[in-house]
């Protein structure tokens, strides 16, 4: 019989697995700070729970996490890109990012994706799966084990790695639910920020849960034509549902909505296209994350020059729009979505 995996598991849950054996619930406290917050691997490091106990457990359960296939340093040291395996062989890519606010990890939430934005490495090979609330977890208990190591912590999380979030809707919930518990990394929801590419349902459906998450919306393009281009969801989901989604969001939360725009070189990042996309968000509790581009090796986009973005930018910010563009960070360690997993995978 396999043993049962408790990495992922509530403390309710973890409970009730415990009464079976007659243990008591205040064990389930001390197993649970073990599992995600004291990095233990297995039930023998568990040090403050008898021996007995400890093989108890052992016969029954196991601790799984990920492993770690691959690993790139930025030569600042400022980022580590991490590619982990699960336990059926899928791999994500999960970057650290130490800012001076305080250390930021990048997440996936599905290995490989299917929707085929035309600048992402990630929809190369579609979707394999999603993952479970646990995987997703578990990308973040790994990296908060590591820097527990210098006496550091996951301080915030951004939810744009590999995958569509809102497409792996209920293990997401599932996952922000467990990190904001006290027993697991007892993270703020303000310090979560989810990112779509724009799944018009789902976006209504998170404003619902009210929770003070950051939602950030990729938005590309400025016009239907040209993000249906670059975005095929946008066939699905035209440009102003998106809009009119995240002002809903706005509103319902009160959280200001972050649109991200990838600027690439002389397709969308004229002061025409400034000019649309300002019209298109003015008035809205909303700001704009300029991104230059991180070439694609399998695609033909170019980076615009800094005179290029400044201009973008500067029109943004004196009509209105607030607007900021994305410190880089890893762009020389294939830190762009995707780009690690490809080249390791040999996909
Ligand atoms: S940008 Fe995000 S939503 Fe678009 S294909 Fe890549 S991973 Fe998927």
């Amino acid at each position: 019989m396999s043993k049962k995996n408790l990495f992922g598991i509530t403390i309710d849950e973890l409970k009730v697995e415990l009464s079976k054996l007659n243990i008591p619930a205040f064990r389930a406290d001390q197993i649970a700070a073990w599992i995600y917050k004291r990095g233990a691997e297995s039930f023998d490091e568990m040090t403050d729970l008898s021996k007995n106990l400890r093989q108890q457990l052992n016969d029954l359960y196991t601790i799984r996490m990920v492993e770690l296939i691959d690993k790139l340093e930025s030569k600042d040291g400022l980022t580590t890109k991490f590619l982990l395996q699960f336990e059926d062989g899928a791999n994500v890519e999960t970057v650290l990012m130490r800012h001076n606010y305080g250390n930021s990890i990048c997440i996936s939430t599905q290995v490989g994706c299917a929707m085929g934005c035309k600048f992402c490495a990630s929809t190369l090979k579609g979707l394999q799966r999603n993952l479970t609330a646990a995987e997703i977890l578990a990308e973040v208990v790994f990296v908060n084990n590591l820097l527990q190591l210098s006496n550091q912590k996951v301080d915030t999380i951004v939810i744009m790695g590999i995958g569509e979030p809102l497409m792996n809707f209920d293990n997401l919930i599932q996952f922000l639910k467990l990190i904001h518990e006290p027993y697991t990394l007892n993270l703020s929801y303000r310090k979560i920020t989810v990112s779509t590419c724009g799944i018009v349902p789902n976006i209504y459906k998170l404003a619902e849960l009210n929770l003070p998450i950051t939602l950030s919306i990729s938005l590309h393009a400025p016009n239907n034509e040209l993000r249906s281009h670059l975005m095929p969801i946008n066939n699905n989901f035209n440009i102003n549902e998106v809009v009119a989604a995240g002002r809903d969001y706005g509103d319902t939360t009160g959280r200001r909505v972050t649109y991200e725009y990838i600027l690439i070189d002389e397709l969308n990042d004229t002061i025409k296209h400034a000019r649309q996309l300002s019209n298109l968000l003015k008035n809205q509790l909303a700001n704009v994350n300029l991104i230059p581009i991180n070439p694609v090796a399998e695609k033909d986009f170019r980076r615009p020059s800094k005179e290029r973005v400044k201009m973008f930018y500067d029109y943004l910010n004196s009509h209105g729009i607030g607007a900021t563009v994305r410190k880089e960070m890893g762009a020389a360690i294939n830190a762009a979505c995707g780009q690690l997993r490809i080249s390791h995978n040999n996909i």
